[in-house]
């Protein structure tokens, strides 16, 4: 086998990568893992995790990543950092382009690239990114002792931020353009319960105030019934309004993508493709589980399934 040529390759850290490469190192085939440009995905970004099956006291999303990480490695699984810059997928070996400035073959690729946070798109919010504004409490929460901060949201990420935040801080306005909250009712109970949080309804982010030197100062925010703006006075706002899928790569080759980017078959199933020896797991098709361990039962699904396909083609 030539230097940079795998049986198999598979792209993300996530759940899903990680799994998917457990089980093709366990199958002896000895997976090269691409990790992406951040390691372990969402988890690796995560508090608790309280519904992994195995942990009744719950585990911290970067421990579980780095155990699974652990056990793919334990088995033989090459793990490297950089990111997959280009593939061509016109006919088998594929070829995988890094960031790393390596170029690498494979007879099979699993493509487990998952999604990342949505952004706003209003003014400042990347130029203050790294100073107030942030898609990451885990990350950037322990900033923010005994002083108020904003998330913005209403999903199950939203509250896991606030209620987080609720440690450090002294307060958490979550800013909510309706007044319901599309997260899980013990998400939004726990919510609900919390002196520390209050919600603020029927709101949107305009834009962000502050600059270079001050950081965030406020969140200008406009009440979408009566259109009155508002500054709430904050140096921290977490942004948790979703992902978006991160299928860049794939999108000159034909595998159907929906119009959101995710990856949607037709007339096949997950893990399969349109293309003959690559597969998919985790985020970057399913928007509707979205769990730690459904990405990785896929990514499970995508190595056997890979291992399949090679038996049947190489023997
Ligand atoms: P999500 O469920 O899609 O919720 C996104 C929230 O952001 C919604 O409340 C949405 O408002 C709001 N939003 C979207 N775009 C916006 C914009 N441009 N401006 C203002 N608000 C905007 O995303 P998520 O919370 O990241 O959760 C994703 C999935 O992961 C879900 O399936 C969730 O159950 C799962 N998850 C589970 C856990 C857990 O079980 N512990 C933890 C985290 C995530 P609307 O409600 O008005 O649409």
């Amino acid at each position: 086998m030539q230097a940079n040529h795998r049986n198999v390759i598979i792209l993300g850290s996530g759940p899903a990568g990680l799994t998917a490469a457990i089980y093709t190192a366990r199958a002896n085939l000895r997976p090269l893992l691409i990790e992406g440009l951040e390691f372990g995905g969402q988890l690796y970004t995560t508090t608790d995790v309280e519904n992994f099956p195995g942990f009744p006291e719950g585990i911290m999303g970067p421990e579980l990543i780095d155990r699974m990480r652990a056990q793919a490695e334990r088995f033989g699984a090459e793990l490297q950092r950089g990111e997959a810059t280009e593939l061509d997928l016109s006919k088998a070996p594929f070829k995988v382009t890094s960031s790393s400035g390596e170029s690498f073959t494979c007879e099979a690729l699993i493509v487990a690239t998952g999604a990342s946070p949505k952004q706003l798109g209003v003014p400042n919010e990347l130029e203050l990114r790294g100073r107030g504004v942030s898609t990451c409490a885990t990350c950037d929460g322990a900033f923010y002792r005994e002083q108020e901060v904003a998330v913005v949201g209403g999903g199950d990420t939203a509250l896991e931020e606030a209620l987080f935040l609720t440690r450090f801080a002294s307060k958490v306005y979550v800013i909510h353009r309706r007044d319901e909250l599309r997260a899980s009712k013990i998400l939004r109970d726990r919510g609900f319960a919390n002196d520390k949080i209050e919600f603020v309804w029927f709101s949107e982010v305009k834009e962000f105030i502050g600059d270079d030197k001050t950081g965030l100062t406020a969140v200008r925010l406009i009440d979408n019934r009566s259109g009155e703006e508002r500054d709430l006075e904050v140096p921290g706002c977490f942004i948790a309004i979703g992902h978006d899928p991160n299928s860049e790569v794939l999108r000159k080759w034909p595998i159907r993508l929906d119009d959101q980017g995710y990856v949607a078959p037709e007339g096949h199933h997950i893990p399969f493709t349109e293309i003959d020896g690559v597969f998919v797991a985790g985020d970057l098709h399913d928007h509707h589980y979205r769990q730690a361990i459904t990405a990785a039962g896929n990514g499970c699904k995508a190595a056997i399934d890979a291992e399949r396909y090679l038996e049947a083609t190489q023997g």
